[in-house]
């Protein structure tokens, strides 16, 4: 085979792929990510980010990742094992625990590296795995790396708890995973954390959560989904945040007992075998977890657009998925007309991203709005104007 054959079948699949309408593209902004967003010199008001409580703009944690960067320089030179844990990376662990109330945290450049170092690395072979089947791709992608590494993985229907107690009860593995996301990315719906706690127990099985959009934005002080439902800190439950989302900097932790987030140390592949992040990232969280933490007020505007928002779409003929989080799903149900309806507000300077499948499921394809404390009445008040005079 020639290199020329080789690309001339790449290009014949992305000849598909654009027959289809499922090409992708990036809009490259010409501003920071906040509020308003330029692109091609056009202003338009941002629902596409998750940036929910406007801290990527915040001026104290640009100031901590510029502090941080000239105190601690640009990178961290090796993987945390070898030499590129610095103070930064160990003082945000040590807070990111204190927060979460868990014994001890890791932190990760990424939320995808994290939950890939979680599942395949408890599930060892002959363990089995069971997954929302709405959880999110990283998520897959780990319990894939579970199934090659000889786990048993299992999906069940979203929420289903009835379902994953069934199967739960059919299994006679000796280390079982119950993995979930806890605010579910493309439908902003929770997962039912409390009875999935309680199934855990009962069959003895690990609780991997990914609180990816629960972080920063749910529970007293932010402190995400396991504190919004009141459950403790438990032992069998592995907890993930992202921290570029809510957090507004970038990266992911990972927190749980001693023996498991040590555990996680010495045998994570996606811990161990990547460079640590630069430091003055950690520098920046440091600040963001404070400012989280201090949040309230940033959280109740945030619940106030988005009461906004639902009271101001409740007569419309597309409904929004009943969420209680900042992601609001506007289902469309034609992948077609939910790409015209964005391409709509785009005339309209509002930026709301259509979802299609394989994203989510076939026939649901949607609007999907970000709501961030960073929008104001007026901005809401535009979107909803817009929405009722087209859908
Ligand atoms: C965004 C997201 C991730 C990935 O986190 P990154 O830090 O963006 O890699 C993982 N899980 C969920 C549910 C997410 O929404």
């Amino acid at each position: 085979m020639n290199a020329s054959r080789l690309t001339e079948s790449l290009a014949a699949e992305l000849q598909d792929i654009a027959a289809a309408g499922l090409s992708r593209r990036r809009r490259v902004l010409e501003s920071p990510c906040g509020r308003i967003a330029t692109v091609d010199g056009k202003n338009v008001l941002n629902f596409a980010a998750n940036d929910y409580l406007g801290l990527a703009g915040n001026s104290q944690i640009a100031r901590a990742l510029a502090d941080g960067a000239l105190q601690w320089g640009a990178g961290s030179g090796a993987s945390h094992l070898v030499s590129g844990h610095l103070a930064p990376h160990e003082a945000l662990e040590t807070e990111i625990a204190a927060f979460t109330g868990f014994a001890r945290a890791l932190t990760f450049s990424t939320g995808y590296l994290a939950n890939l170092a979680v599942t395949p690395t408890l599930a060892g072979r002959g363990a089995a795995v069971f997954a929302d089947k709405l959880n999110h791709a990283s998520l897959i992608d780990a319990m894939q790396l579970a199934k090659a590494n000889g786990a048993d993985v299992h999906r069940y229907p979203h929420n289903d708890v009835a379902a994953l107690e069934k199967m739960l009860a059919a299994s006679d593995a000796p280390t079982k995973l119950i993995v979930t996301d806890a605010v579910f990315s493309m439908d902003g719906d929770l997962a039912p954390l409390p009875l999935l706690f309680a199934l855990a127990e009962r069959y003895d099985a690990w609780l991997v959560i990914d609180d990816a959009h629960g972080f920063g934005v749910l529970g007293p002080h932010g402190r995400g989904s396991l504190a919004h439902f009141n459950l403790p800190a438990a032992p069998r439950i592995v907890l993930m945040g992202t921290l570029g989302k809510a957090a507004g900097v970038g990266g992911a932790f990972v927190a749980g007992s001693a023996t498991a987030i040590d555990y996680l140390l010495q045998k994570g592949r996606s811990y161990i075998f990547t460079t640590a992040a630069p430091p003055a990232i950690a520098c920046a969280l440091s600040e963001s977890l404070r400012q989280i933490a201090a949040g309230d007020a940033l959280r109740a505007t945030l619940m106030a657009r988005l009461g906004q928002l639902r009271d101001g779409l409740a007569g419309l003929p597309l409904k929004l998925l009943p969420s209680p989080t900042a992601i609001q799903p506007l289902i469309v149900g034609d992948n077609a007309a939910a790409v015209a309806l964005s391409q709509a507000l785009w005339q309209r300077d509002l930026w709301v991203p259509a979802i299609r499948p394989p994203t989510v499921p076939k026939g649901t394809a949607r609007l999907r709005i970000s709501v961030s404390a960073a929008h104001t009445e007026a901005d809401i008040a535009q979107l909803t104007a817009a929405l009722k005079e087209l859908a």
